[in-house]
């Protein structure tokens, strides 16, 4: 079973995904009403496997471990932010931890990919999942791409 989480605070450049600023108890209102459509199934469900918001259980957008493609992507979080999160998830025992990696990024050489697909081995995740990136309609990626201002990766 997925259950949708879609508050983001900021929009990532390559996001074409639907999703919204959370403002004051946002978040817990619609933890509520996720509650209160469960308790209007009549037939109780039995799902072997809950994603909340996305991934294998818990799941890291980390995206990149490159300072430069980070700020690229609009992504609010640093390097050291990421491998920090990973360490906190790990510290609270969830059992499965996936790492989200981005891959034909503009800018992006080989050896970031190969330090991102290493970084994230040593990290001992339990899956991880690589995106080639799509440039979306109506994202900035893809108004930058539109202007000549960022190139499409030549393999893609
Ligand atoms: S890609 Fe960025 S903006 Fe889109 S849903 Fe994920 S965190 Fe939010």
């Amino acid at each position: 079973m997925y259950v949708q989480v879609p508050f983001c605070s900021t929009t990532c450049a390559y996001c074409a995904f639907y999703q919204v600023r959370s403002e004051d108890d946002d978040l817990a209102r619609y933890l509520m009403e996720v509650d209160t459509e469960f308790s209007l199934v009549e037939t109780p469900l039995r799902a072997g496997t809950v994603f909340w918001g996305g991934g294998t259980r818990i799941s890291l957008g980390v995206q990149s471990l490159q300072p430069d493609l980070l700020a690229a992507l609009c992504r609010r979080h640093t390097r050291d932010q990421a491998l920090r999160a990973y360490d906190l998830v790990r510290a609270a025992g969830f059992a499965s931890v996936n790492v989200d990696l981005m891959f034909a990024l503009p800018g992006q050489e080989a050896a970031d990919w190969g330090g991102d697909l290493a970084a994230a081995i040593a990290l001992g995740a339990d899956h991880i999942s690589t995106y080639c990136l799509t440039f979306e309609e109506d994202t900035a990626l893809y108004v930058k791409l539109s202007q000549g201002n960022v190139t499409r990766d030549a393999e893609q």
